[in-house]
């Protein structure tokens, strides 16, 4: 699992654009991108298990993320969609369990297309949660019918790998635990902006 994650963590540091300084806004510090790639989990034995999302309705996710995120100055690019065909084995656990080892041995053994520096898996359910994020990984799972926004939940799992905290302290924060709210502190912008800028350059 270490090694796929390594994988995952390395494929896009120092890849094209990834290291670029973009340009500093008129109003604030400079934008960090971040290449993001979001795959359509499906079932090669065509089972209900993988995603019923299209490619647009995660485009369109991802251009919500893409505004949840811009008050931290993040801003995921390249942001690609891909399909991603993987086996019922491997599907199975996560909905049961949240176990992906079956999936990062199948994902090891042919690496997926336009891996991103930050990846994430939709898929129809995940064991009752509305998405995950694997500790000290560079991936997450966002389920077909979240409680809540989809760009909520995205975002919000995008924040773990960005290596943000629960709260309890406001339910209008991304980081609050099953809401809708979407603010990012200060500190937690500041945090997410380091952390970013470290898998860009390869030293997380
Ligand atoms: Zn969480």
């Amino acid at each position: 699992m270490i090694v796929l994650f390594a994988l995952l963590t390395s494929a896009c540091a120092g890849g094209a654009g990834a290291t670029a300084p973009a340009p500093a806004t008129a109003t604030g510090p400079e934008l960090v991108e971040v290449p993001l790639t979001l795959y359509r989990l499906i079932d090669a034995d065509g089972s209900e298990l993988g995603t019923t999302r299209t490619t647009a309705d995660i485009e369109a996710i991802g251009a919500l993320v893409n505004g949840i995120w811009s008050q931290a100055g993040i801003r995921f690019e390249p942001l690609r969609v891909r399909d991603l065909i993987v086996s019922a084995a491997a599907l199975g656990p996560i909905v049961a369990n949240g176990d992906i080892d079956t999936l990062l041995d199948e994902l090891q053994a042919s690496p997926p297309d336009d891996l991103g520096a930050l990846n994430g898996f939709f898929l129809s359910e995940a064991f009752g949660v509305n998405g995950f994020a694997p500790t000290g990984s560079r991936v997450f799972f966002v389920v077909d019918r979240p409680t809540v926004p989809d760009q909520r939940v995205t975002s919000h799992e995008i924040g773990h790998l960005l290596e943000l905290h629960h709260t309890s302290q406001d339910r209008g924060r991304l980081m609050f635990s099953g809401t809708d709210g979407e603010e990012l502190t200060a500190d937690e912008q500041t945090v997410a902006r380091y952390v970013a800028r470290g898998i860009l350059d390869g030293n997380r």
